[in-house]
């Protein structure tokens, strides 16, 4: 059995930042033909100046000229008017991702209180720069599990209501509320869906024995809400799409007394998309998600070359290079069922 679908794009992408960029940035170019690159780097992309600087070290490394890096800037009150008249010139710059303070990797300088970013809502609405969101709430008093609902409840609802016009994109939903919202809101809300949020549940995590490297922001969740994303995602819904949220930390940081958060999956990330589309049944829905979607609500082409996948089994390396130390990627020492055969730009 072999698929050929339209090159992806990756809409939600961690590359960090020096020696191990020129790995993230092979695994992501190898397959994906833009993507959105994450601006938590330690400091944050604030200004253009250094989202300029960030995009020419990823295209210095990568070996593939057709690799279209998009930057965002890290939300923050400092964003002005001027700063977007001048942003919006480079057809690279494409949105700005909102971080709650605290959440995940380099977020401490994230936005405290949320009814504080109103002003740059309303300028991202007028210059129609996306707002791309990590939708959890960081007050103490809510439980890790219930951050992504409590937050679309008391923060994203109330934020879609005052700026109508406003498109946001809820990064890596996680929940069955998550993906009810999406859906019941307007055509200017959509989301991205991790592979490990349709491969794994909270069990996979706890259930038996703590899997440092299957611990991510926002966590896992149940089998329910599991099931939910899966349904989100093959049905073809164009308020859905790929983004693999990859996001490597060294095996040294996720076997820790305190482990940091984020899977490194790119090496495998359409491989194992296409095996819960598979099992889904809905494989041939799979070229809307990781190829069309996206790029629609971007008002972007879609790409024009194509890659081909067959049914070949195949073991995920145990360790992968990352920078001067190593990784443990997805699926790590597991056969997965899809290989890609074609398009793969170099390896
Ligand atoms: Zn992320």
């Amino acid at each position: 059995v072999s698929l050929t679908i339209i090159r992806p794009d990756d809409w939600h992408c961690h590359l960090r930042f020096g020696a191990v960029l020129a790995d993230t940035v092979r695994a992501t170019a190898g397959i994906f033909n833009r993507a959105i690159i994450m601006p938590n780097l330690y400091p944050p992309i604030y200004t253009i100046a250094e989202a300029i600087k960030y995009r020419s070290a990823i295209q210095e490394v990568c070996a593939s000229s057709e690799f279209n890096p998009l930057m965002t800037l890290y939300f923050n009150t400092g964003i002005t008017r001027s700063l977007l008249q001048e942003a919006v010139q480079y057809p690279w710059f494409k949105a700005v991702k909102l971080y709650p303070a605290g959440v995940t990797t380099n977020s401490e300088h994230g936005v405290k209180n949320l009814k504080d970013i109103f002003y740059v809502c309303e300028l991202l609405q007028e210059f129609k720069v996306r707002l791309l969101v990590h939708g959890e709430s960081n007050e103490n008093s809510v439980d890790v599990f219930e951050r992504e609902a409590h937050f679309i409840e008391h923060y994203l609802q109330p934020l879609t209501q005052n700026f109508p016009d406003l498109k946001i994109v809820l990064e890596h939903i996680t929940t069955r509320q998550a993906v009810s919202f999406v859906k019941n809101s307007s055509d200017n809300i959509a989301a991205t869906i991790t592979p490990h949020h349709l491969l794994y549940n909270r069990n996979d995590l706890l259930g038996h024995g703590l899997r440092p490297h299957l611990y991510c922001a926002p966590v896992l969740k149940t089998e329910l809400d599991r099931a939910a994303l899966v349904k989100a995602a093959t049905s073809g819904d164009a308020k859905f799409f790929l983004g693999t949220d990859s996001a490597p930390h060294a095996i040294s940081k996720k076997e820790s007394s305190c482990g940091c958060a984020g899977i490194y999956n790119s090496p495998v990330a359409i491989e194992a998309y296409a095996q819960v589309f598979e099992l889904a049944g809905e494989l041939h829905n799979l070229e809307r998600f990781a190829s069309i979607n996206g790029a629609k609500f971007y008002d972007m082409p879609i790409n024009t070359d194509t890659i081909t996948l067959v049914q070949e089994e195949w073991v995920v390396p145990e360790v992968m290079r990352l920078g001067d130390s190593e990784v443990r990627p997805m699926l790590a020492g597991e056969k997965i069922r899809w290989q890609v055969v074609k398009g793969r730009r170099y390896v």
